[in-house]
């Protein structure tokens, strides 16, 4: 495995910095306040290119590899987790499901706008009553002629309130014991309603909401694969959104790295710099491990990926430890900065906040434990 970084990952990695800080940046309490980037974030990435990055030019795409897709989210969560945010779940999470799982048709119809960025995507699995326990979801898709209709109500979906596409999860057949399906639904379909979910701790910049679905009559060729592969389309889509979620983590840890490091050798304490106490060391050390580790197992990640090979136990490991990381510190500068880390004159307080939920999204750090444990023990196979 090489570590050295091509010349085209090093440009994709600045083109997205620049992104980022040039266009966002300065205004981030504002989307904050307003909680509005989506739209705008989706156009401005179709424009430049990210929205495409591990599509093939056949479909618009910009053909890159893993890494660059890692490096892109590193960047975009230096700046804001919502960036990131509506990368994975409109990249990672949908279009390259729909690339890897859709009819021809499919692709033309729905994958190639949103590469564009001409439309903007989500994906929806979790409910008011299935969240950790997604074989428990409720929503409904009864087959009648050429229509499938869907009834049922999606919670805590990124992007809801904004998104052209949806990718739906319901259940066909109740008699078969693996029997949820996947769908494209349209924001235009009748019956679709969406609301946004208010007060939230972090990631407010961006939009989170429900989807309420009432007879919605979805065409039949709008079933992504066949009846019943929902479960495995939503496995394979998890691949790519927690991959891009465990290296987002990596941003953030180095931005509360860099963070950290100038404050420590600028505020001075009992006549020295805070960089020289001890207790401050620890957590500046706790820190350059997490970026480290965090670093190589996205690596390894993406160099799977690139090879086509199966990684889910290494990506769901990656999400699970980043993302402690990536909260551990937040928590750790904010304590470095002391008062000046509590309110938001720095990016802490926002990445805490934001950390915040990346220990329940993409499946908690619970089931995550649960999950490495039931690798170890052999009882989950790749
Ligand atoms: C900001 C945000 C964005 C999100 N975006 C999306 C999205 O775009 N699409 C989508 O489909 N979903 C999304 N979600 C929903 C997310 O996937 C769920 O919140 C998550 O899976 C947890 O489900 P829950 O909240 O219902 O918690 P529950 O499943 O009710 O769990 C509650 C608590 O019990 C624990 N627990 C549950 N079962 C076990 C067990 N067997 N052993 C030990 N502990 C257990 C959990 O770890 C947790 O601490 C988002 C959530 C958030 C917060």
């Amino acid at each position: 495995m090489d570590f050295e970084l091509t010349e085209e990952q090093l440009l994709v990695a600045k083109s997205a910095r620049d992104f980022a800080k040039n266009e966002f940046y300065a205004a981030i309490r504002q989307y904050e306040n307003n909680g509005d980037i989506d739209k705008i974030v989706i156009k401005k990435m179709g424009e430049l290119g990210f929205l495409g990055i591990c599509i093939p030019h056949e479909y618009c795409g910009q053909n890159l590899d893993y890494i660059s897709l890692g490096l892109v989210c590193i960047e975009f969560e230096k700046i804001d987790t919502s960036i990131r945010f509506a990368l994975t779940v409109h990249l990672a999470l949908n279009s390259l499901t729909i690339l890897k799982w859709g009819t021809e048709e499919q692709k033309r119809k729905y994958l190639v706008p949103q590469v564009k960025g001409e439309k903007t995507a989500a994906f929806a699995m979790a409910e008011p009553n299935a969240g950790s326990d997604i074989e428990n979801i409720q929503t409904r898709a009864e087959l009648e002629s050429d229509y499938y209709i869907l009834n049922g109500e999606k919670t805590w979906i990124t992007l809801a309130d904004v998104a052209d596409n949806f990718l739906i999860f319901a259940k066909t057949n109740d008699k078969k014991s693996n029997n949820i399906s996947a769908f494209i639904v349209e924001r235009g379909f009748p019956g679709v309603v969406t609301n946004t979910i208010g007060g939230k701790l972090g990631i407010r910049a961006g939009n989170t909401g429900s989807i309420s679905l009432q007879d919605v009559k979805v065409p039949r060729e709008n079933l992504l694969g066949k009846e019943g592969d929902g479960l495995k389309i939503a496995m394979s889509a998890l691949d790519n959104g927690l991959y891009t979620i465990a290296c987002g983590s990596v941003g953030m840890i180095e931005n509360c790295l860099e963070t950290s490091i100038k404050y420590a050798n600028e505020r001075e304490t009992f006549g020295k710099k805070i960089g020289k106490h001890q207790l401050v060391q620890q957590m500046i050390a706790k820190m350059a491990a997490a970026r480290d580790i965090g670093r190589l197992l996205i690596y390894n990640i993406g160099w799977l990926k690139n090879k086509s090979r199966t990684n889910s136990r290494e990506t769901f490991l990656a999400k699970w430890i980043n993302c402690k990381s990536a909260f551990e510190s937040a928590n750790d500068t904010l304590q470095i900065l002391g008062a000046y880390g509590y309110n938001n004159e720095f990016n802490i307080e926002r990445h805490f906040r934001n950390a915040r939920s990346a220990l329940i999204y993409g499946l908690t750090h619970e089931m995550h434990t649960l999950i490495q444990a039931e690798y170890a023990l052999g009882y989950r196979k790749e």
